[in-house]
């Protein structure tokens, strides 16, 4: 056994699960560690998306994390400016400033043997003894090759990279797709457009929920005073979850009971019965991530607004022309398509082990033991990889316990138990039959697409409840990894 020493750690990304690394990070006494993020602020998906309307549909309370709650949210669902700004405001109070570099993209990354050589866009490198990967999920805008987009003379935007500047009332709006993002940007942008046209492809469940009410101001003034109340509404907050994630998981009456609120959500505020028609998806409640909306049915109705469901055959120089031939004349095309969400780090240059490159390792699909270490990239761990949760247990709390488990290794290294750590193949495999038979009762499961499915057909979730996802995380399994000695590789 060595002497103690100091790891250089390198995190990538800033946002949810990269602050939750840094501070974990920090909290078990660790700091020399950057983090590379590749846009001008931190907040992640929280920093690209300012979309009108943006707002999330997780309670305020529970999208946050567990060792910085906030008392006083504006909304019991939060808008989107109000969580980049608490994140800004978390990242400030743990003093994580000098270890950003932003608008620092990395390029490339690759195992030296013993550590990792980090290359950022502007050529700077960073040798390393551990890489965080906190890329994210809903990073890449997905961008439909339409034919005749080229020749659009209005604005095309895509949700996920705003551009503020663009006027939007009093306009004709396209907008396409239909999923959180679709609903929430109809729902905002119809209010004071000429006409706002909705090109639905497959039409979504949409939830009915108050996402626009207020957290009473006693409550944050309560919750700030008084700390252990703010803690046990976390808690109350997470048993709520877990219950949703049961919901989702396996077949039971309560997954029936939302189910049936969905489709009241649709026959209670859509009685024209053409249009329910039109907005009645052809599989079942919960399969695709579940959209919540209190205005989106209203907007639809109004006199400006339409749905249109036919095929979208070509975009012209004016409008959009669809496959019964109409042309709908508009002046902008809103582009709320979703994303790559299984691209993570890629298109960075990732070379591990004896030179395998990311897009090898993940030909077949991206895969990761326990959403984190991935074989042949040892002393590379990702957060909120392969197989989190993003549909079921709180994202801060999944990227919390996974950055415990990471900082967990990486006390190991400090201590001198070895130089690189990586998972076996065998254990990889193990994980990913022990998910796949989950997978099977989920509600994911049952018959529709949505991003959820990689390329090669299978389902990029967790189907495990938040207990089995700590007890996966809690220590690290000797077992299921090699421990090496740098002169050993
Ligand atoms: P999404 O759920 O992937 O939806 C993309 C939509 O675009 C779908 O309706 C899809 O139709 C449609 N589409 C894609 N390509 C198309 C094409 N070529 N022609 C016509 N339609 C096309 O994307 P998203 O709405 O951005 O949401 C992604 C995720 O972000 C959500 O599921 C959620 O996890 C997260 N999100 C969360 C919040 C929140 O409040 N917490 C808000 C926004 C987003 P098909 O269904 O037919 O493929």
């Amino acid at each position: 056994m060595r002497a103690s020493r100091e790891p250089r750690i390198v995190i990538i990304g800033a946002g949810v699960s990269g602050i939750a690394s840094a501070i974990t990070l920090q909290r078990n006494g660790f700091h020399d560690f950057v983090i590379l993020e590749k846009g001008s602020d931190v907040g992640g998906v929280w920093h690209w998306n300012h979309y009108p309307g943006l707002t999330c549909d997780v309670p305020s309370q529970l999208y946050q994390f567990g060792f910085a709650p906030k008392a006083d949210w504006s909304r019991i669902f939060a808008p989107g400016p109000e969580i980049q700004r608490y994140l800004a405001d978390v990242f400030e109070e743990y003093g994580l400033r000098p270890h950003l570099r932003v608008n620092a993209e990395v390029t490339a990354a690759t195992f030296t043997g013993s550590g990792w050589r980090v290359e950022t866009g502007d050529g700077t490198v960073h040798e390393a003894d551990f890489v965080i990967a906190a890329t994210g999920v809903l990073h890449h805008p997905a961008m439909p090759e339409l034919p005749g987009l080229d020749e659009f003379t209005g604005e095309i935007l895509h949700t996920a990279r705003w551009d503020d500047s663009v006027a939007t009332d009093g306009r004709r709006i396209a907008v396409i797709g239909t999923g959180s993002t679709g609903v929430q940007v109809v729902s905002a942008l119809q209010p004071k457009a000429e006409q706002i046209t909705h090109f639905v492809r497959s039409p979504q469940w949409v939830i009915w929920a108050p996402m626009r009410l207020p957290q009473p101001p006693l409550l944050g003034a309560v919750l700030d005073r008084l700390p252990q109340v703010n803690k046990a509404l976390y808690q109350v907050g997470m048993t709520g979850a877990r219950m949703f994630t049961d919901v989702v998981t396996r077949p039971s009456w309560r997954r029936r009971t939302v189910q049936e609120y969905a489709r009241l959500s649709l026959r209670a505020q859509v009685r024209d019965p053409e249009l329910r028609e039109q907005l009645t998806p052809d599989y079942q409640p919960l399969c695709k991530r579940q959209v919540l909306s209190g205005s989106y049915y209203r907007a639809l109705r109004a006199r400006n607004a339409e749905l249109v469901t036919d095929g979208i055959e070509a975009v012209t120089p004016t409008g959009i022309r669809t496959a019964d031939g109409r042309h709908h004349e508009v002046d902008m095309i809103v582009f709320a398509t979703g994303f790559k969400a299984h691209n993570y780090m890629r298109p960075m240059n990732l070379v591990g082990r004896e030179g395998i490159s990311i897009d090898d390792a993940w030909a077949k699909g991206p895969r990761a033991y326990r959403m984190t270490a991935i074989p042949g990239f040892p002393n590379l761990f990702t957060v909120l990889g392969p197989n989190s949760p993003t549909g079921s247990i709180p994202l801060h709390h999944a990227a919390e316990v996974t950055a415990r488990y990471i900082t967990a290794w990486i006390h190991r290294w400090r201590t001198g138990e070895f130089d690189t750590v990586e998972v076996t193949e065998a254990a990889t495999i193990r994980f990913e039959q022990e998910v796949a038979e989950a997978l099977t009762p989920t509600v994911w499961n049952t018959g529709c697409n949505s991003w959820y499915f990689t390329e090669g057909g299978s389902i990029d979730l967790l189907p495990f409840d938040r207990a089995t996802m700590e007890q996966m995380l809690a220590v690290p399994d000797d077992n299921d990894f090699h421990l090496r000695d740098a002169i050993a590789n």
